[in-house]
């Protein structure tokens, strides 16, 4: 019988009212999980379930509830066929492009979830969420870490969170999902990455600064030099588009410039959900590539933050980083086409 762990880090999924609104709870959700029958039947793999402490709404996800994360997957590892985690929706998609990058070499399943309405809510969408990704972590044909949600099962660092009210609350808008749940879960076997040869290793990521810089029409570039120095390691900046900024850019690309001469990475994501950047198709994004900025093609700004930490954190050279930067290293990207 396959065997799974559950890592229980706070959200909705395990909220109950409090006077202060929704916030996470420990026992209380372990002892309405223990009641469900559905997660005693012979048909679901054996689970146990671990809490990190403290539980989180995951606005409060930080670089360190990674590494926690990271850590209580690597020190179970060997023992368990597949990881499910339950997650606050607000960051989820940051909390699985990291975990992508961090569990190196990774073989098992990894499935975050959580859900809009906590599971002590007479309608949820918790239940759902839970039977299936327990479900899905007990495959032997799902090597990598993804989010399942609202019926569809996508690759982790290809999601974002798309809606703050509907149940079916994330996209995967460059990449088709893995497996789709409907009487059956049907797996999209040509879409999951293959199983990775070679040992199992965790990289813990370090705090690195990095910012993210969202394009609007009449930005002041000008303001923002106090922020692009050479203490941001990495600078996401959110263009129009294919990858085009503002004309009156003349004081941004001379930022751009210092900023990459001095090692900072700039990576030019979109801020169209669906498509890819293509840097110097027009005028104005010409002069983005020329200054230094290297092309995000269709990376999330999710992943783009989470590869940033990763790279930094392996001390990687900044040539080495805007090289891996530049290409997919965990299915985050399509470089082409
Ligand atoms: N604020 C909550 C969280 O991200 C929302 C949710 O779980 O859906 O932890």
């Amino acid at each position: 019988m396959k065997r799974v762990l559950i890592i229980y880090t706070g959200g909705t999924i395990g909220m109950a009212r409090t006077s202060s609104g929704y916030a996470p709870q420990g026992d209380a959700f372990h002892a309405l999980l223990n009641t469900l029958p559905e997660l005693q039947d012979p048909a679901m793999p054996s689970w146990d379930i671990v809490d990190m402490n403290p539980l989180l709404d995951s606005s409060n996800i930080t670089v360190h509830e990674w590494n926690t994360i990271g850590q209580m997957i690597a020190d179970q590892y060997d023992q368990y066929d597949g990881f499910v985690i339950l997650h606050g929706t607000d960051t989820m998609a940051y909390t699985a492009s990291a975990l992508s990058f961090m569990l190196r070499k990774n073989r098992k399943p990894v499935i975050l979830t959580g859900s809009q309405i906590p599971l002590c809510e007479i309608r949820n969408d918790a239940r759902d969420n839970l039977v299936t990704a327990l479900l899905i972590a007990a495959n032997d044909s799902v090597h990598e870490v993804c989010l399942y949600f609202g019926g569809k099962l996508l690759r982790g660092n290809r999601t974002l969170k798309y809606s703050a009210d509907d149940l079916v609350a994330f996209i995967s808008p460059n990449y088709p999902p893995l497996a789709e749940a409907g009487i059956q879960i049907r797996y999209n076997h040509k879409m999951l990455l293959p199983a990775v040869e070679g040992s199992f290793s965790l990289q813990l990521l370090t705090d690195v600064p990095i910012g993210v810089i969202k394009v609007f029409p009449g930005i002041q570039f000008e303001l923002f030099q106090s922020i692009m120095t050479e203490k941001l390691k990495g600078i996401v900046i959110e263009t129009f588009g294919a990858g085009n900024i503002p004309g009156n850019a003349d004081a941004l690309l001379p930022m751009i410039r210092k900023a990459s001469e001095n090692g900072t990475i700039i990576i030019v994501c979109s801020q169209c959900p669906h498509g890819t950047v293509v840097l110097g198709a027009y005028e104005t994004s010409s002069a983005l590539k020329k200054a230094g900025a290297i092309s995000g093609y269709d990376i999330t700004t999710e992943a783009a933050v989470a590869k940033l930490y990763y790279l930094f954190s392996r001390g990687l050279s900044s040539d080495e980083i805007r090289s891996r930067m530049s290409r997919s290293i965990r299915g985050e990207m399509s470089t082409q086409g």
